[in-house]
């Protein structure tokens, strides 16, 4: 069996923060994640609707990492731990592996989570991985070519309005107005709150909602999605319950641990919340264990929300400890350097630090500089600016294209007219 001074599991946020923190102080690690790509979460909605390539945000982790010697990079899928061991388990193409640790950080990220009807993540696109985003690209892309009179086809219901789903809605709406211009699209938000983007509030909620609404969106607050059924979705609200006609669900409303916060959990004796998170230490410790850390998205600490910058933070607080740059049994604090979200084309809000809250274009530029920041690799950025560049100055959909070339007959039988709209039965 091998071993290593520190296993880092997981190549979001998170782990990659951790293992190059590490790298500074040439701790001998490995990292295993069950994704070969280190994925810019945050972006997944534009490669959804086709303004970035996948390749543009999930460069391969080894390779964004080959430059730290002390850093092995395995792809892997961690399924058991034997903490008083300190041995993981882990399954590969070869079969199971099992690696020995002094230290160990956990950073397995999030899952969608339905609000105790896990019947609807076969009925509904969620945007969590690579693969979501690619299969919600196909299928818009087949809702676009679908015959005109088809309701279901031109009828997309996103549901959460949370900065993904104000973000996906934007998006979808943007995709008709400026690419597919004569293809009919009827986009809903649904959001169980009395706002969209609540946690933002006041003036930046206010701006989302305004914008998304004048960009043609019906959004649809202080409602609830009640039923999933073949091409049709019952929402109730206020006003009582409607049934919208339609093949397309995005779900961005809740989210829950992944599989492993439960393994840890048992192995470690941590509590965990409703959603399976882990219930952390200060320290970012688990249950009793000094050499067991977990942080980012699959934890709950002080009501920190699942952010990257929150993931990204732990990541290197848990290594300082590790390398001896911090007092082991620091509690960790997190740096509240604002929050954003697109709402469409050349629109942003931002809540930043000391109460600046910027909106419009403004914001839009924000977003852009933040995001070209963080995103990983100088090809990515390069090839990001272009594609936004064709997407947000031109009408262009660059993440289409290997589509289209797939389908250029089926394309071409299109006769476009504006003139079919949904279908909407209410009932009170
Ligand atoms: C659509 C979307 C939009 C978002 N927008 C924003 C935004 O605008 N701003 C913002 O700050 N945050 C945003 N977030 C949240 C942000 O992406 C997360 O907070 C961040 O990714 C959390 O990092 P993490 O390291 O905890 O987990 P992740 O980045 O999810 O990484 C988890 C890793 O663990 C691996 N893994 C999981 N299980 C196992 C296992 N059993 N074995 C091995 N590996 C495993 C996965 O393969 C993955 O590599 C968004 C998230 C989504 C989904």
């Amino acid at each position: 069996m091998r071993s290593t001074d520190v296993v880092v599991i997981g190549s979001g946020f998170g782990g990659l923060s951790a293992a190059k923190q590490l790298a500074k102080s040439k701790v001998p690690t490995t990292l295993i994640s069950a994704t070969p790509e280190h994925l810019f979460q945050p972006l997944l909605y534009q490669v959804a609707t086709g303004v970035l390539d996948p390749a543009e945000i999930a460069p391969p982790i080894a390779d964004v990492l080959s430059d730290y010697e002390t850093i092995d990079v395995v792809q892997g899928y961690v399924t058991a731990l034997d903490a008083q061991a300190q041995v993981l388990t882990y399954e590969t193409a070869d079969g199971p592996q099992q690696i020995g640790y002094k230290k160990l950080i956990v950073a397995a990220g999030a899952a969608q989570g339905y609000f105790g009807h896990d019947e609807w993540a076969d009925r509904t696109f969620s945007l969590k991985s690579l693969d979501d985003a690619t299969t919600l690209r196909a299928h818009l892309y087949d809702c676009v070519h679908a015959p005109l009179n088809d309701q279901a086809a031109h009828t997309f219901v996103v549901v959460g309005g949370g900065a993904t789903g104000v973000e996906i809605a934007g998006q979808i709406r943007e995709l008709h107005d400026r690419f597919y211009t004569e293809v009919p699209a009827t986009v809903y938000l649904v959001e169980g709150a009395g706002d969209l983007l609540p946690v933002y509030g006041g003036r930046l909620s206010d701006f989302a909602r305004v914008t998304l609404e004048e960009a043609g969106i019906q959004v649809l607050t202080n409602a609830f999605v009640t039923d999933i059924a073949d091409d049709v979705v019952t929402v109730s609200g206020a006003d009582g319950e409607q049934q919208i006609t339609s093949r397309t669900v995005v779900w961005s409303a809740g989210v829950k641990a992944t599989p492993l916060a439960a393994v840890i959990a048992e192995a470690t004796g941590c509590d965990t919340d409703r959603a399976g998170r882990l219930l952390i230490n200060p320290d970012l410790t688990v249950g009793g264990r000094a050499d067991v850390f977990a942080i980012g998205d699959m934890t709950s600490l002080r009501g920190y929300p699942g952010q990257s910058p929150v993931a990204m933070q732990q990541g290197r607080h848990a290594a300082d400890m590790i390398r001896g740059k911090t007092v082991t049994g620091t509690a960790f604090r997190y740096l509240d350097k604002g929050s954003m979200a697109v709402v469409n084309r050349h629109n942003a809000v931002v809540d930043a630090p000391f109460g600046v809250k910027l909106t419009g274009f403004l914001g839009w530029l924000t977003w852009l500089g933040v995001h070209l920041f963080y995103l990983v690799g100088f090809r990515n950025r390069v090839a990001a600016v272009v594609s936004w560049f064709r997407s947000f100055a031109g009408s262009d959909r660059p993440g289409f294209d290997q589509l289209t070339l797939r389908s250029v007959s089926k394309a071409s039988k299109i006769a476009p007219s504006k003139s079919s709209s949904p279908t909407i039965s209410s009932s009170r």
